[in-house]
């Protein structure tokens, strides 16, 4: 039999949870009427969307008015940030964004500069890769209508301090947008404590499955849809609502922080162990993730070894892991996280992320250690390097 593979890649995509299959099942094959239909398979459907609505919006405190379902992450940044700076733009139009943002954030920010006449700029992140709010400030200006910075990074797990930007944004009359997507299921999602205006999520990266994503939108705003079409979503998403996702998601949030503690703690002890081992068997290493970040992703960079020869020897162990972010393995372009932190080229093409999961276990980060080990020390014999 084959071995099970040692999956360390969940900032990537998640195993979607059992108990979330099972829960979808019923609206594949029993409640299938479209939610806009009056009969009651229909009205089934939508009473089953708005309950889903409504356990989100527990989770967000928040009124389910303000709930939106969308495709995916990248759907809800564009919606926010594109939707948002049309709206809006006869106020200005300079929008602030970080240099770490996913590449949902940033490459929309980027198009809206180069297609469509705005002006953004970037805030700096300090060596830990945490945005800098002084600089932030001064960036600021009186045609500024929105900022929008991530509550946790991908790569490196540093958390933002995002309920300062969401004071310090409020007091300008600027809107505020985070890219939650890394902190759902990892660090508390109250819009109301958190001073956001506008929230995105992916259902596949806390164990549901990939193509659904939640838009908080606080009531007042009113970014212009990216598409037209029917009423849905209060025009702001139209499309058939996908009940069988829509209910996956709503499942998989409610999961994730009803077992919130006890998930903590577990992978915690298991980011510690591998932390650990590391740093206690292999040299030349330098840490990419802040003391202050979410409780499953560990970064580092292996000195004077290209990321991608760590991370093919591993899968040859039946071990994944990823090179920065998923976008850019593959290509040769340094990660622009760690780059933004002030690392230099080397030590940027030379990163490493393990991210962990509830369904990882103690044998399987031993492995992992021992493995690793083996790995960058054959790498070394074959190509020394000079610390
Ligand atoms: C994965 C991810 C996204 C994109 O979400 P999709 O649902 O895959 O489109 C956006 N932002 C961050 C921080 C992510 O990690």
């Amino acid at each position: 039999m084959k071995k099970k593979f040692i999956y360390l890649d969940n900032n990537a995509t998640t195993k979607v949870d059992d108990r979330v299959v099972s829960e979808m099942q019923r609206y594949f094959t029993e409640v299938y009427g479209n939610p806009s239909s009056l009969y009651d398979l229909g009205q089934e459907a939508r009473k089953a969307i708005e309950n889903a609505r409504e356990r989100v919006a527990k989770i967000l405190n928040c009124n389910p008015s303000e709930i939106y379902f969308t495709g995916s992450g990248t759907e809800s940044d564009n919606l926010a940030i594109k939707g948002v700076a049309r709206r809006y733009q006869k106020k200005g139009k300079h929008i602030i964004t970080s240099a770490i943002e996913h590449h949902a954030v940033l490459h929309t920010v980027e198009y809206l500069g180069k297609k469509e006449g705005f002006e953004y700029s970037l805030v700096k992140v300090n060596n830990d890769g945490i945005v800098d709010l002084d600089h932030l400030k001064s960036l600021i200006r009186d045609d500024t209508t929105l900022i929008s910075i991530m509550y946790a990074n991908n790569e490196t797990g540093a958390i933002q301090p995002i309920e300062e930007i969401g004071k310090i944004a409020k007091e300008r009359g600027i809107y505020f947008h985070t890219d939650a997507v890394q902190a759902a299921g990892k660090l508390s999602l109250d819009v109301k404590k958190l001073n956001v205006d506008m929230m995105s999520l992916s259902g596949h990266k806390f164990h549901a499955p990939k193509g659904v994503g939640i838009l908080y939108k606080r009531n007042g705003i009113n970014p212009i849809p990216l598409f037209h079409g029917g009423h849905h979503e209060k025009n702001l998403r139209p499309s058939t609502e996908n009940v069988p996702y829509i209910m996956g998601i709503a499942k998989a949030l409610e999961i994730a922080y009803d077992e919130f503690e006890e998930h903590k703690e577990k992978i915690y002890k298991l980011k510690m162990m591998l932390k650990e081992g590391i740093e206690k068997n292999i040299e030349g290493i330098v840490l990419n993730t802040p003391e202050n970040s979410v409780f499953n992703t560990l970064n580092y960079s292996f000195k004077g070894i290209e990321g991608e020869s760590i991370l093919f020897s591993l899968n040859d162990f039946g071990i994944g892991v990823s090179t920065g972010s998923a976008c850019t393995s593959g290509s040769l372009e340094p990660s622009h996280v760690i780059m933004a932190m002030g690392r230099d080229h080397a030590i940027c093409h030379s990163s490493i992320r393990f991210s962990l999961s509830k369904y990882n276990t103690e044998d399987e980060i031993r492995y992992t250690i021992e493995k690793l080990k083996e790995v960058i020390d054959r790498i070394r014999r074959i190509s020394p390097y000079k610390q």
